[in-house]
């Protein structure tokens, strides 16, 4: 390529990296290096090849960034063409992340994408450690939840400092339908995933008793035929497939009939799709808004040219445009980011383990998906309940109708909790709201 071209090709660029300007931050200084740095040497990881992932590397790209990363475990489906741009219909059933990649390598010059087709969780801390920053486009709670506690789980502590050298900086973009949100994390320094973890609505179910007794909505008829009426009559003798039209037209008929009975309006074919398929509506539009505001972050973090985001802008586009940015506030004790223990009121001992596990399920700031819990009494280690290994979850099956006290468990003692969404145990301080430990009457 000529000189000349190249030189062009970011000159943009150039211009804020290389000269000063009132937006800077202090300690950003102008030089051709920043460039250089840049294209180099940063090295930034994509999780996520979908919806924002293909925006993101694109994004990225054209940015002058060179050596991206991208990790995704999916493949293409026909339903991902309409807005993640990098495939074609030839690429259906092939890796997002080995499309996307190779895709950007061949239209982006001097870019080497890197795909890595598997679960965030396949990969170890040595991996995540080579990043300078790390930038997520996922459509899961508990992925981002686990990234977030991988990258608190790189930071140094030396004498209570943390060695600010041990911060990878990680920028989460999330989008539903018309609204989206952008954030920087600083772990250890601000707010992360779990410190705001209240403000994830928890996934959307319906009691069952309501969908088989009280339907009101549209979803109630569905998701009844979903759970109750297709295992009863099993009619094409096998699972419901959510790509199949014909089950899809099944669910379809058979909820309108429900609805008229409760007189109900505003089932369609598409509704009918989207509860099967558990589907959140995709917005292109949303997409590039959060996408683009993600990679401006990555751009300003590798190169101090602004200052970042601080910290969480949320986009709402449903009835017209609005977006906002507040601080959200790192807390104390934080189940991810701090040192401290978290304390969790229960009632007292008289309470059984398996109502314990309900409630580090169902507290909208812990939200756990399968807890397994051990506990040291006395010196030694004790597996009290652990679902994930079938041998352990027989032996331990029993205690979970044990109360507390009966399993040996005392108020201000500390459990240890194993979880899918962090990848290191959580202490979780029980603290009986009597204070006592069991039944002083
Ligand atoms: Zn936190």
């Amino acid at each position: 390529m000529n000189p000349d071209h190249t030189h062009r090709r970011w000159s943009h660029l150039r211009k804020i990296l290389e000269r000063s300007g009132p937006f800077c931050r202090p300690d950003f200084e102008p030089s051709p290096n920043t460039l250089e740095f840049l294209m180099e040497n940063c090295k930034v990881l994509v999780i996520g090849a979908g919806g924002l992932g293909c925006e993101l590397l694109k994004n990225l790209a054209l940015m002058g960034f060179r050596k991206i990363d991208v990790i995704d475990m999916d493949t293409i489906e026909l339903s991902n063409l309409n807005r993640q741009f990098l495939f074609r219909h030839k690429d259906l059933g092939s890796s997002k992340a080995e499309v996307a990649a190779k895709f950007i390598n061949e239209r982006v010059p001097g870019c080497s994408v890197t795909p890595h087709c598997c679960k965030i969780q396949d990969k170890d801390e040595s991996f995540y450690r080579q990043f300078h920053i790390v930038v997520c486009g996922l459509d899961s709670i508990v992925a981002r939840r686990w990234i977030n506690g991988m990258i608190i789980s790189l930071l140094n502590y030396e004498d209570n400092e943390l060695d600010h050298s041990s911060v990878i900086p990680l920028v989460d973009g999330g989008t539903e339908g018309f609204k989206g949100n952008a954030r920087v994390i600083l772990p250890g320094l601000s707010a992360c995933i779990e410190c705001t973890l209240d403000l994830y609505p928890p996934q959307r179910t319906y009691p069952l008793c309501t969908i088989a007794n009280t339907p009101r909505l549209p979803e109630h008829c569905i998701e009844y035929v979903k759970v109750i009426q297709w295992p009863k009559e099993n009619p094409y003798d096998c699972e419901i497939d959510g790509d199949d039209p014909q089950h899809i037209n099944w669910i379809y008929e058979k909820s309108i009939e429900r609805a008229t009975q409760f007189s109900i309006r505003g089932v369609t074919y598409r509704l009918v799709q989207g509860v099967v398929k558990n589907i959140i509506p995709a917005v292109a539009s949303t997409n590039a808004t959060i996408a683009a505001t993600c990679a401006t972050e990555v751009f300003k973090l590798a190169t101090s040219c602004s200052g970042s985001l601080s910290n969480y802008m949320v986009l709402n586009n449903t009835d017209g445009i609005y977006t906002y940015t507040y601080e959200a506030e790192k807390r104390t004790d934080c189940l991810g980011c701090s040192e401290i223990p978290r304390e969790l009121e229960i009632r007292d001992g008289n309470i059984k383990l398996k109502d314990l596990i309900e409630i580090l399920c169902e507290r909208h700031d812990l939200q756990m998906k399968d807890p397994g819990i051990t506990v040291n009494i006395n010196g030694k280690n004790k597996t009290l309940y652990m679902h994930t290994v079938a041998s352990i979850e027989v032996q331990t099956r029993a205690n979970l109708t044990k109360t507390l006290t009966e399993l040996g468990l005392k108020n201000d003692m500390e459990i240890n909790v194993a979880d899918v969404t962090t990848p290191k145990t959580k202490i979780i301080k029980l603290k009986f709201q009597n204070g006592n430990d069991v039944e002083m009457a």
